[in-house]
């Protein structure tokens, strides 16, 4: 998006193409009245730069074949589309500038004329996230407000969409501006007195500025704490089945698939012996992969098999462990159970169907989460979605209070933030030179500027807003 004029008119379509009821014709900047004049005409004659602010007008969208523009419709003038459109004035406008949004009929055909027409008068063709990124650049909002803008857009469950409708209010910016001034204050108390090497801080003053740090830091402590969850919210946790050969792994990850069909998405890359999809469990996007339940491989495509459901299991945040309930516990059950010690594991009888062998107990005692389901006949499938949910509700997993970050850009800002604020506190503790702590508060200024965008650079503002959909 480099070297792109800021002062062009810019148009695009914000709706996605395909049929339609609606679709929008979106133009930002100082021309979108003067362009909007050349090819609407309203019903009453009147021209969209006379037009209040926030106010909508029903009318044509013309192609005037006369060289001047004719405010009417007339056999000289081809009508494109019958629109209402939108007048939004700047500055209180998404981008801070002039704004004219027309609501088409959704058709490919017209928007595409519409914008043609558009174009044709005087705009530039929108860039993805243009008319976002104008929105930060002007100062509207800032660079989380700014992403959180594709998380909204991108919310696949209840909880993403809460985090994400936050961050865009402000929550997580006015709290990293809490923090940024409360070390502004530390910095310029200290600061106050390095100038006079001569006078130290008092003692009153230093432990003031102590507890400042420590208070900092433990606030950051907390985000980032929180900041797991907001990953989880955002990507989904990591769920593998694994369990012997026939215990009805596939036949599980089909029953959690047939209650969540209308949100699966299927994975591209899904390789024959592990199989990935997401689905959507009481809000939570879960990444359930069904292991090949290879325990001795025979050949080199099973040996590479299993290395890849080690790797899968090794990054799961929670294992689900099936059993056949209809057998006895067997060797491999056992190495299995044995392997699994260190995971977060939700034990799994299948099988309930059938007259049980399996020593129930045993199982019982060495897991803290034990449920029986019938996989084949879609039984007690609710009850282990319920225990999955609460897993995560209730932090064993990972804890659902203070989610204020999930964005890993932020967390990483947020990682080194706290690191240096921790150094200034180890330099206070060894009664270092006062320079250290403020270059390590400096520093972590910086970071806390990174992620608002109050510093940035133009690589990571193309990265950030390339991701967005045209029209955006
Ligand atoms: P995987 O090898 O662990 O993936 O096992 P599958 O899902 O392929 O199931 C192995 C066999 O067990 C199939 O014949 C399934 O129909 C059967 N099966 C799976 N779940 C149940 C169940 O709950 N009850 C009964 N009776 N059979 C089941």
């Amino acid at each position: 998006m480099r070297n792109l004029s800021l002062t062009d008119t810019i148009a695009a379509i914000a709706t996605p193409v395909g049929e339609s009821g609606i679709g929008i014709v979106r133009i930002s900047g100082k021309d979108a009245l003067s362009i909007a004049d050349k090819i609407f005409v309203s019903q009453d004659g009147k021209k969209p730069s006379t037009f209040k602010t926030y106010t909508t007008h029903y009318g044509w969208i013309i192609n005037s074949c006369s060289s001047a523009p004719v405010l009417q419709c007339s056999s000289k003038n081809e009508i494109i589309d019958e629109v209402i459109l939108t007048v939004m004035r700047a500055p209180k406008s998404y981008t801070k500038e002039d704004i004219v949004e027309i609501n088409c009929h959704g058709g490919i055909v017209a928007l595409r004329r519409v914008l043609d027409l558009v174009l044709e008068n005087g705009c530039r063709l929108a860039e993805a996230g243009e008319f976002t990124k104008r929105a930060f650049l002007n100062g509207r909002i800032d660079l989380v407000q700014a992403e959180a803008v594709l998380d909204v857009i991108r919310a696949k469950t209840d909880y993403a969409l809460k985090v994400g409708t936050e961050q865009l209010k402000g929550g997580l910016s006015s709290r990293i501006n809490n923090l940024r001034n409360i070390l502004l204050d530390i910095l310029s108390a200290i600061e106050a007195n390095i100038d006079f090497p001569e006078e130290e801080i008092s003692p009153v003053n230093l432990k003031k500025i102590y507890q400042q740090l420590e208070n900092t830091n433990r606030q950051l402590l907390d985000i980032l704490a929180g900041s797991k969850q907001g990953r989880i919210l955002r990507e989904g946790i990591n769920v593998v089945i694994c369990g012997k050969p026939n215990v009805g792994k596939s036949s599980l990850l089909n029953a959690l698939l047939k209650e969540e069909r209308s949100i699966v998405t299927s994975i591209a890359g899904t390789t024959r012996d592990t199989v990935e999809e997401i689905i959507d469990i009481k809000g939570i996007p879960i990444r359930i992969v069904d292991t090949a339940g290879i325990l001795e491989p025979r050949d080199l495509i099973e040996k590479k098999a299993l290395q890849r459901s080690k790797k899968f299991i090794g990054l799961a945040d929670l294992v689900l462990l099936l059993f056949d309930g209809s057998r006895t516990l067997s060797r491999d059950d056992e190495i299995l159970i044995n392997k699994l010690k260190q995971k977060t594991t939700v034990a799994i009888i299948n099988k309930i169907d059938l007259k049980q062998k399996i020593a129930r107990g045993n199982i019982v005692k060495r897991f803290k989460y034990v449920i029986d389901i019938s996989a084949k006949k879609i039984k007690n499938i609710n009850l282990l979605e319920e225990a999955i949910a609460n897993l995560v509700y209730n932090g064993k997993i990972s804890k659902l209070e203070s989610v204020l970050v999930s964005n890993l850009r932020h967390i990483e800002a947020f990682k080194a933030t706290q690191k240096l604020i921790a150094g200034a506190l180890n330099s206070l503790d060894n009664k270092l030179s006062y320079e250290f702590v403020t270059q390590d508060i400096k520093d972590a200024l910086g970071h806390l500027d990174d992620i608002l965008g109050k510093r940035f650079f133009e690589d990571l503002l193309d990265k950030i807003f390339s991701e967005f959909c045209i029209g955006k």
